[in-house]
């Protein structure tokens, strides 16, 4: 296993263009000029490198793929308007009618509505399997052409063997296809474990301050390929104005997650044992009970944890009101700390069991931790619980 070194230089300036300018500027334009009839015709027939149309291509866009690709350890890219739009580039591009994807139970709703609403209107099956890659084999067809998941999972923060995850698609010759978003490339690189794409919401963490929607797709050149002729008719490009504010934030990723990360794993062990709270799951906890894969394969535990309040339901919604700093919202992956009651919000449309085959019990609380001193926060969240 190839292990992809991110060194300090490209986490803070790969992909930066080579002009005079010490920031990139923010080429804000929709298509771009040529000198002559000439270099017109040679840059559409691809005989010239060039930009056309910001809905192909644009410097600003670019940049901001580049240096994400660089963190990822992915030859390329391509960036999108949002998450959701790079996860349907994902499915459109490489699935046709008759195929069949198999995917992990905990994922983000929207990839849920995605795969159960959208999918099979043009003839895409699927399959939801549990996170233990061991027991996938029976659910694979001769059609199967996809595995997808995200790890840790949202919001139980499941973990699952990225190792174990290749081995059963190259086993069967399927596209590996990984949603980074919790993670980022500071916490795990998937590519490193045999991840043929890896998508991305930077509209969470590598924003970090929660300004601009934004997406991405990486991989292989010849895979990246096809998003791109795909994404270029459809038209789900990321705006350069995002793509240069998201380039800037990338510099700052590296210290940010390592700032989220230890006040999460400070806070989490502050709280593990609190008398309102009857569990606690963060990766980096040795009570985890994925602990031992995510220390094989995370490079620290990220910037969320959750915890099962002995109250359920009525005890989550009162926690949420008795908070005084941490922002009520459903975005994560910001500098400010953020808790949400997934059973009655993001995931209240579930049946209670499916909220239980993904580990949404009715008290679940789910904490996004900021960059905002570690004891106020904990001091927050103390507030929160005592009632
Ligand atoms: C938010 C999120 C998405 C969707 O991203 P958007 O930028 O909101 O479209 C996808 N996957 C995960 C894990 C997310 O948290």
């Amino acid at each position: 296993m190839s292990t992809h070194r991110i060194t300090n230089a490209i986490r803070i300036r790969a992909g930066q263009t080579p002009e005079k300018e010490h920031s990139t500027p923010l080429f804000l334009t929709s298509s771009f000029c040529y000198d002559d009839a000439e270099e017109m015709r040679a840059v559409f027939a691809d005989e010239k490198e060039g930009n056309i149309y910001s809905r192909f291509s644009n410097p600003s866009v670019q940049e901001f793929v580049d240096r994400l690709a660089a963190l990822e350890g992915a030859e390329t890219g391509f960036a999108t308007a949002s998450g959701m739009s790079s996860i349907v580039a994902t499915f459109l591009t490489f699935l046709k009618k008759g195929d069949h994807l198999l995917v992990c139970n905990a994922i983000f709703g929207s990839t849920h509505t995605i795969i159960t609403k959208y999918l099979p209107k043009y003839g895409i099956e699927y399959t939801y399997v549990n996170t233990d890659p061991s027991t996938w084999d029976a659910a694979i067809r001769p059609t199967t052409r996809m595995v997808f998941l995200e790890t840790p999972t949202n919001p139980g923060l499941e973990i699952v063997d990225l190792a174990a995850a290749g081995a059963v698609a190259r086993k069967h010759n399927l596209l590996f296809n990984v949603d980074n978003c919790f993670a980022t490339p500071i916490g795990q690189t998937p590519i490193d474990f045999g991840a043929d794409l890896v998508v991305h919401s930077a509209t969470k963490w590598l924003d970090g301050q929660g300004r601009v929607l934004g997406g991405a797709v990486l991989g292989r050149k010849e895979l990246i390929k096809d998003v791109y002729l795909f994404c270029r008719s459809t038209g789900p490009s990321l705006s350069p104005f995002n793509a240069w504010v998201l380039s800037r934030s990338l510099e700052t990723l590296d210290v940010r997650m390592e700032r989220h990360s230890s006040n999460a794993l400070y806070l989490a062990q502050a709280l593990e044992n609190h008398p309102a709270i009857a569990s606690l799951r963060y990766p980096f906890l040795p009570s985890h009970p994925q602990h031992a894969i995510a220390k094989k394969q995370m490079k620290n535990g990220g910037g969320i944890f959750c915890f099962d309040l002995k109250g359920g339901l009525e005890a989550g919604r009162k926690f949420l009101d008795n908070l005084r700093m941490l922002s009520l919202t459903a975005n994560l992956g910001d500098t400010r700390s953020i808790a949400s009651h997934p059973a009655s919000t993001t995931h209240a449309k579930l049946t209670p069991e499916e909220r239980a085959a993904v580990n949404i019990t009715p008290g679940l609380i789910r904490i996004s931790v900021g960059l905002e001193h570690r004891d106020d926060i904990l001091s927050d969240i103390k507030k929160g619980l005592a009632s």
